[in-house]
């Protein structure tokens, strides 16, 4: 994961772009993936798809050529979707209110966008920006922003049901690492481990530029979200904070309960707050005519730790340990929603004799006296309103015991799967 975020690091990505269409070019090494081409003036949603930008370089340089800010060295020296500027001089104070820098951090150069407002503008530190003191310079942003296209993919891992879990990351950050190189990367070995093996809900992944890739997603896919039953915005999953995951909008929705398990169950540091309207692509998901049940899962929070959008968020601010323990715990996750179900006991009245039916010889391994506690714990709370996951809340038992008991009752037609409103699935 942490050589992905490497190859990737490098590239200029923005909302539109052949950053984007290389960087998809990348992972469609790792995972399969189907690409969408939506024009310039399309309008999804309440949204319109905006001019496609590029880039292939600028600068700022002293009148005797000596460059003293280059886009070579960094793709964050130019704003991101900076309007053309050909190579002309500009005096000192004109060019400043077109330079962003952070006084608070004199040595990082900040991300910034201009997405929906044309402007021109070059980023750089406090100190570069201090150390511009001729009179003029020359200048020159070899940007285009014209009619194009708009680029994202999926990746989908049919289950046995038509049902799906979504899953995004963003694409359209250029070098920052954390925001969100880490989330494109853990989501796509989350892939490549979960096809090795058959699921039950179909699996999609959304490789997408933040807002306009979901607004632009949900407008082509209106019947298609209707099959959503969970889903997950992962973002900055590289850096060193606690984990914390981003309830929906509902708060209490089954993907809510199954990320707070995993986290207490992972034994790693996390905390969960609640929805806010701001954030990534789980804004899209939640809005009221859609209402889909997408959290998200995150480290460091979104503006919250100070390297966030700026050159700091590097590949030194992310570690392979902390991909690590993002993709253990989205498995884990996902996992869990898999195999979370309920039951109807079919034989309620009395405790069915188990040892008649060899369910006992059935156990075997070094936890017998667990699962057996847990087939009681399952027969007694299959009502058809408890699942799987708060059966094991409320006996204290592993989930994955709990399921393992079920599977048994299953076999044992002492067990029927039923749905959320009771009826038989
Ligand atoms: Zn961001």
């Amino acid at each position: 994961m942490y050589a992905l975020v490497r190859e990737l690091y490098p590239i200029c990505r923005s909302i539109t772009g052949n950053g984007v269409r290389q960087t998809l070019e990348i992972l469609r090494r790792h995972v399969p993936l189907s690409l969408t081409e939506l024009p310039t003036g399309a309008d999804v949603l309440d949204w319109t798809v905006p001019k496609e930008w590029n880039i292939k370089g600028g600068w700022i340089q002293r009148l005797n050529g000596e460059r003293v800010l280059d886009f070579a060295s960094s793709n964050l020296h130019v704003l991101n979707y900076s309007t053309p500027v050909p190579r002309r001089r500009i005096s000192r104070v004109e060019l400043d209110p077109h330079l962003h820098s952070l006084p608070e951090h004199p040595d990082w150069v900040p991300y910034r966008t201009s997405y929906y407002a044309e402007r021109w503008g070059f980023c750089l530190s406090q100190r570069q920006r201090e150390a511009l003191t001729d009179a003029e310079y020359e200048i020159c942003i070899d940007s285009t922003l014209e009619p194009g296209q708009l680029t994202y993919a999926e990746s989908v891992i049919p289950g046995t049901s038509t049902d799906e879990i979504v899953l995004t990351a963003h694409i359209c950050h250029p070098s920052l690492c954390n925001d969100n190189l880490s989330g494109i990367s853990v989501a796509t070995f989350l892939l490549q481990e979960l096809q090795k093996q058959p699921q039950r809900y179909t699996l999609r992944v959304l490789f997408i530029p933040g807002t306009i890739g979901s607004i632009a997603w949900l407008s082509q896919n209106r019947q298609r979200a209707a099959s959503i039953k969970h889903g997950l915005s992962l973002v900055c999953l590289g850096d060193d904070s606690p984990f914390t995951y981003k309830r929906t909008l509902h708060g209490s929705r089954e993907v809510d309960r199954v990320l707070s398990y995993a986290l207490e169950v992972s034994k790693l540091p996390w905390q969960v707050i609640d929805y806010f309207p701001y954030g990534y692509d789980e804004r899209q998901f939640n809005s009221p005519g859609f209402a889909l049940p997408v959290g998200s899962l995150m480290r460091g929070q979104h503006g919250k730790f100070p390297e966030y959008h700026t050159s700091a968020d590097n590949l030194s601010f992310v570690s392979p340990l902390r991909l690590e323990e993002s993709l253990e715990l989205c498995l884990s996750a996902v996992g869990m929603l898999n195999d979370n179900r309920r039951f109807q006991n079919l034989s309620p009245y009395g405790e069915p004799q188990l040892g008649k039916r060899g369910v006992y010889r059935a156990l075997g391994g070094t936890d017998i006296a667990d699962t057996q506690l847990a087939l009681f714990w399952v027969l007694a709370l299959s009502d058809g309103q408890n699942d799987l996951l708060q059966i094991a809340q409320r006996s204290g038992l592993p989930f994955a015991v709990i399921r393992d008991a079920a599977l048994i009752l299953e076999r044992q037609e002492l067990l029927a799967a039923v749905g959320a409103d009771g009826a038989p699935v």
